[in-house]
């Protein structure tokens, strides 16, 4: 990706290298830049970002945590293309008015903005996906969370899941209640910018806590989402009007 040498270009970057240089985390998890030698990293945040990593987005998703190793390797450092939670996401995005591509190995797509609540792959042996990221990796990542937010300061912050939701709060110092109980609401995060909690779209919550036809009601029904996507819209419109 290149980016035009803006302030928030500038400080994207800069994010992005902090990332690379950190070891927080080690013992726990696995910083892409470490893993393999860095060749499945890339000048982005994180494997989520290459997927949709626009700055200017309406838009940031926020995810508890993409991968373990071994996934992280399969799919090179991309989204998977097959990945339920990944493709269960871009329909309910589309409940909300955006329309996205879903992921695909080497193509980024850049229409909206997301990224994980840590940032470093699960590195342990066994659990795969399931394996448990403990609570002190959230806090210690929670200033690379606050940071894109405020870099690419969006309309939403939409979080997947209370790992997710806690973390946001977390790292603007905002309460709220349990996720069952605000779903779809909309809550002030910073100035400019609303929270808005959903539940995660992985085929185990689907199959297990909340359905995808109730997920839909839930994207389709928020007022802040539905006013982002036409915004967004509007304004590309008028960009391609002139
Ligand atoms: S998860 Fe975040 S805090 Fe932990 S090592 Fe990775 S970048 Fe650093």
């Amino acid at each position: 990706m290149v980016l035009e040498p803006t302030p928030r270009a500038d400080a994207y970057r800069t994010l992005v290298a902090e990332r690379k240089a950190c070891a927080a985390c080690e013992g726990c998890l696995a910083n892409p830049s470490r893993i393999d030698g860095g060749i499945h990293d890339s000048d982005r945040l994180g494997p989520y970002s290459r997927w949709q990593g626009n700055l200017d987005a309406p838009l940031v998703v926020v995810g508890q945590d993409f991968a373990d190793v071994a996934s992280f390797r399969k799919y090179g450092g991309w989204p998977g293309p097959d990945v339920g939670t990944n493709l269960n996401l871009v329909a309910l995005l589309r409940e909300a008015g955006f329309e996205i591509q879903p992921p695909r190995r080497g193509v980024p797509d850049d229409r909206l903005f997301f990224t994980n609540a840590v940032l470093c792959m699960k590195a342990g042996a066994g659990r795969g996906r399931q394996q448990r990221v403990p609570a002190w990796c959230f806090k210690k990542c929670s200033g690379f969370l606050r940071r894109t937010i405020e870099i690419v300061s969006p309309r939403v912050v939409v979080t997947l899941g209370t790992g997710a939701l806690a973390a946001v709060r977390r790292a603007f110092e905002v309460k709220g209640s349990r996720l069952r109980g605000c779903v779809g609401k909309e809550e002030p995060l910073r100035e400019g910018t609303v929270l808005v909690p959903m539940y995660h779209p992985s085929p185990t919550v689907v199959n297990t806590t909340r359905s995808m036809e109730t997920m839909r009601g839930d994207w389709c029904d928020s007022v802040a989402l539905q006013a982002a996507a036409s915004a967004s819209r509007t304004s590309r419109e008028t960009v391609r009007g002139h």
